[in-house]
């Protein structure tokens, strides 16, 4: 499958190093756990994605997946992160980025050409990504500083509310319509991600805030990892009418492999046949279009179906979606094609 290189919307790999679970080299060198090394990637061909600058909120992720593991649920929203303690942890997230590339693991993107040559490459291609922009000043300055530092892709909000908006809460059954959406600062705040170019993400976003977005951007609309309501009906799942907007302004959606996201049931639990993912896939396709889907894994941030396990499962998803009759030129799109037309048209190259 090695024709097939994947780029990836979306994964949580930078976290496990700001925590301090892992360091660059074992990166480099293979790791005994999580999704993503550069052995598996290199395995799996994992080519790349978009990397992740996320600050966690004190809440235990754990409690979180085990009430999601009984629907109906309703996570309510962690308490806001204040903007020093996000941009102390934001610094020495572009700091990880830089250190994985002196250990050989990634090579940092900030073009879409920069992509299309790393993704063969022994390397992982990564673009750098901002996950809930509390870290983000209301003069812009440091957005202005990252972008220098290769910030490509911004989401105003993570599952938590900040100054510039409202993240849509962890919620099963639900639509995304939850609250309010974005706020003046955050309408401002997408302006500045057109000016510069930054892809605007709209996962984690409720009802609102992406039709704020989608009122506003100039650029394709993006959800990087989000999956169809129509097929499971979360808070965190595009409804037909999302997915309608994002089609008319050629943007694209990644699909999620949150187990939770992807059952039609919203449970966290990850044994279940590839055969869901197909049916997101089918519905995306058939909604979007086949120019407009790709993969956003969510790796090292979710629990992934155990028929795919790690970056080095992906195979087994590319075989699923082989028997379900892709043929070269549409897995040559799912995989990164569709990835680096989108990225070309926001970052106007
Ligand atoms: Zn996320």
């Amino acid at each position: 499958m090695t024709d097939f290189p994947v780029f990836d919307g979306h994964n949580d790999l930078i976290l496990r190093l700001l925590r301090g679970d892992v360091t660059a080299d074992a990166v480099a060198a293979g790791l005994p756990d999580g999704h993503i090394d550069k052995p598996r990637a290199k395995a799996g061909g994992f080519g790349g994605g978009m990397f992740a600058i996320f600050v966690p909120s004190p809440d235990d992720k754990a409690v979180r997946h085990d009430e999601m593991r009984n629907p109906p649920y309703d996570i309510a929203l962690p308490t806001q992160v204040s903007e020093a303690e996000a941009t102390d942890w934001t610094e020495r997230g572009f700091d990880a980025m830089d250190n994985l590339e002196a250990a050989g693991a990634i090579r940092i993107c900030r073009t879409a050409s920069d992509v299309e040559a790393a993704l063969p490459a022994d390397e992982m291609a990564a673009v750098t990504h901002i996950e809930g922009a509390e870290a983000v000043d209301r003069e812009f300055a440091k957005l202005n500083q990252w972008y220098d530092r290769g910030l490509r892709s911004l989401g105003p909000v993570w599952s938590r509310d900040t100054v510039w908006g409202h993240g849509v809460p962890f919620r099963y059954p639900s639509d995304p319509d939850t609250g309010p959406g974005l706020t003046d600062a955050g309408k401002a705040l997408i302006r500045e991600c057109n000016r510069l170019k930054i892809l605007v993400d709209l996962s984690h976003l409720n009802g609102k805030g992406f039709e704020d977005v989608a009122r506003i951007t100039d650029a394709p609309l993006v959800a990087t990892h989000s999956n169809a309501w129509a097929v499971c009906p979360h808070s965190r799942n595009l409804t037909d009418r999302q997915l309608a907007v994002i089609r008319d302004s050629d943007g694209m959606v990644g699909i999620n492999f949150a187990s939770a996201f992807l059952r039609p049931d919203g449970r966290m639990e990850s044994e279940f046949e590839l055969d869901i993912m197909l049916r997101h896939f089918d519905h995306l396709v058939s909604s979007l279009g086949e120019d407009r889907v790709g993969l956003g894994s969510d790796f090292d941030g979710a629990l992934v179906p155990d028929h795919i396990e790690d970056c080095a499962g992906l195979p087994n998803l590319l075989t699923a979606l082989r028997s379900h009759g892709v043929d070269d030129g549409l897995m040559t799109k799912i995989t990164h094609g569709n990835w680096l037309r989108v990225l070309r048209k926001t970052w106007g190259q």
